[in-house]
């Protein structure tokens, strides 16, 4: 059976050029070969699995947010001066929270 390489081009980060990956292809998908590594299925699942990782990673950093945010009660009975005072603490609070990545 004749052999066909893995159509993927790969460029390393230090690289302007991009080469040809050297693998055997092992996949056909729309006519083009793919070796393990590079076969779209495999690299559509990673990505995705990546993509849901960092999902979970950011929603559990915004819950922790919000509860921080919700902790600081600023509206009980205090007057407008106070209000105000307490909502440029909060807003800078806020902000900090928010650089705080
Ligand atoms: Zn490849």
């Amino acid at each position: 059976m004749e052999e066909h390489q893995c159509c993927k081009q790969i460029r390393t980060d230090r690289a302007f050029y991009s080469h040809q990956c050297p693998r055997k292809g092992t996949i056909v998908v729309n006519g083009k070969w793919y070796c393990w590594q590079h076969d779209p299925e495999r690299v559509a699942r990673l990505c995705k699995e990546n993509q849901e990782k960092f999902d979970r990673k950011h929603q559990a950093s915004r819950d922790e947010r919000y509860r921080r945010l919700a902790e600081q009660d600023v509206c009980k009975g205090v007057s407008t001066e106070e209000l105000e005072e307490l909502g440029t603490n909060a807003l800078r609070e806020l902000l900090d929270i928010l650089k705080g990545d």
